[in-house]
């Protein structure tokens, strides 16, 4: 369920230490280390699923509960109404570093139309 070398299930684990602003049993957020905007935010499944791309239709309502809980935490850090991203890195060409399935909540400043 977790992965021993993972960096994101250490910090579900607390043996790194995060700036946690939400659980529940199933999904985790919390503060970016290096934020890119003023609200920047990574909402975690508890479950070690490496991307997008292992996610499997068994992870159906997880994946629309992490949905659910941006919008929520987008609400709470007061971006709701100014608008905000919420984007997935995926492998190299997408970016991704972490290899554990992370939406990124950014927000608090106008991000512009690209995206990459
Ligand atoms: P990726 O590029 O994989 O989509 O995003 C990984 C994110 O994790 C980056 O935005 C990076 O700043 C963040 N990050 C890397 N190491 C740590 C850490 O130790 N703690 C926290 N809270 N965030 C981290
Ligand atoms: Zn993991």
């Amino acid at each position: 369920m977790q992965n021993a070398e993972c960096l994101f299930c250490r910090i579900i684990r607390r043996e790194v230490p995060g700036e946690f602003v939400y659980e529940d049993n199933e999904v985790l957020a919390f503060k970016d280390i290096y934020p890119l905007a003023p609200v920047h935010l990574l909402v975690v499944p508890r479950i070690h699923i490496q991307s997008l791309n292992e996610a499997a239709p068994e992870h159906e309502k997880l994946l629309g509960q992490m949905l659910l809980v941006a919008k929520r935490l987008a609400a709470e850090f007061g971006v709701a109404e100014t608008g905000y991203r919420l984007v997935t890195n995926m492998g190299s060409d997408g970016g991704q570093v972490v290899g554990h399935l992370h939406f990124h909540l950014l927000g608090g400043k106008a991000l512009g139309t690209k995206i990459g």
